[in-house]
């Protein structure tokens, strides 16, 4: 077990040294940096199991080590051990992954032995959890572009070979309905796999917020929905639309969703009712209400979660996507959706955000 501690005041380096005691992995070597500079020459040279660090060194300052330290990409975990008792500086590491940050004045053997064991196991966990989004993301776009382009080519095939066979002979009724099958399920396999890549990749979006004109925002979504939506319908809003803060095409795509599903899940005209209002707790609350099929209450919660669908392809065609997309967009801007309905009452979806305008 070989140990980095960065620290510049001798005393403190005896007294964390001697903390180290008895430490559970067994103390091999405990090297000492006692600046930035010296630090970052140890960090190179050499792999350590965990890193001490103090925030206050003779040739950097506070931020400036923080900054370091938040941009350094190594797999030792990283214990900062501070004087100070900032929580904002605390918070600031901790969320770019430093393990630990813990106030001088609390270091006793059994504590600094705890926290440099959580450090370590963190670490791994951490280290393992990387891995796999790493493969999870290359899966997603295996997935994306070369089994959708077989899928793609598939379907080419299929109407090649239609085209083919009509030029020399009459097809049956039974022969033409399997090739309107193949393509039927050639673009359903495409929704579906665009539709779990979103899903996976939806949280991996760097998130760029901005103030959002709801009237603008609207406008757009409704031209869109009349050049792609075959079914005519009526959306309305609220005379006084708040701003929004947030992703734009992120919730471009979380209404999207939504007021297509009130259009398909819907056997008379559709109407859809947007509003946005501000409400206590300075929250901004979202409806879409539509006066669609509806949906039992024993449903409610379940809708949400990925590959739920409540009818067949046949009934309602879909991926079960959709919902989980809207729910994790929601997420990622920090809000809340949650759903009231009734079988043949409609639906309405209500999404509360953070009112950061
Ligand atoms: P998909 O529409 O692809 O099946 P979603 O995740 O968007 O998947 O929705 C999950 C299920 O919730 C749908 O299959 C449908 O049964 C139900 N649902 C969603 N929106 C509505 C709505 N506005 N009205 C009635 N049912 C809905």
């Amino acid at each position: 077990m070989e140990i980095l501690l960065v620290e510049d005041n001798p005393d403190h380096f005896e007294i964390i040294k001697s903390a180290l005691v008895g430490f559970d992995y067994g103390v091999a070597k405990v090297v000492h940096a006692k600046s930035l500079d010296d630090a970052k020459e140890q960090i190179l040279s050499s792999d350590y199991d965990v890193i001490l660090f103090d925030l206050s060194l003779p040739d950097s300052t506070i931020q400036e080590t923080v900054d370091f330290l938040t941009h350094l990409n190594i797999d030792a975990p990283i214990v900062v051990l501070s004087s100070l008792n900032d929580l904002g500086i605390a918070k600031e590491l901790l969320r770019n992954q430093i393990q630990d940050y813990i106030p001088k004045d609390e270091i006793s053997p059994s504590f600094l032995n705890r926290v440099c064991t959580y450090a370590i196991e963190r670490k791994l966990q951490q280290v393992k959890l990387e891995q796999r989004n790493k493969d999870m993301q290359a899966f997603c776009s295996m997935l994306s572009h070369d089994f959708k382009g077989s899928v793609r080519r598939i379907g080419h095939i299929a109407s090649f070979l239609q085209e083919d066979l009509q030029e020399r002979i009459e097809l049956t009724d039974k022969e033409s309905k399997f090739f309107q099958s193949i393509q039927r399920n050639t673009t359903s396999i495409q929704s579906m796999v665009d539709s779990l890549h979103e899903y996976l990749t939806v949280s991996y979006t760097s998130l760029t917020f901005e103030k959002i004109d709801t009237n603008e925002l609207l406008e757009s979504i409704e031209y869109d929905l009349k050049e792609n939506q075959e079914k005519p319908f009526d959306l309305t809003s609220n005379a006084e639309l708040v701003s929004l803060y947030g992703h734009r095409s992120l919730l471009t795509h979380m209404l999207l969703n939504l007021f297509n599903n009130s259009i398909k899940y819907n056997d008379s005209k559709p109407d859809i009712n947007f509003s946005i209002s501000e409400v206590a707790g300075n929250r901004l609350e979202i409806t879409i209400k539509d006066n669609g099929i509806g949906i039992e209450e024993k449903f409610h919660k379940d809708i949400f979660k990925p590959f739920r669908r409540l009818f067949s392809q046949e009934e309602y065609t879909g991926t079960g996507l959709g919902l989980s997309i809207v729910k994790r967009i929601v997420e990622l801007h920090k809000g809340k959706i949650k759903v009231t309905s009734k079988p043949g009452a409609g639906t309405t979806f209500i999404i509360t955000l953070p009112n950061a305008g």
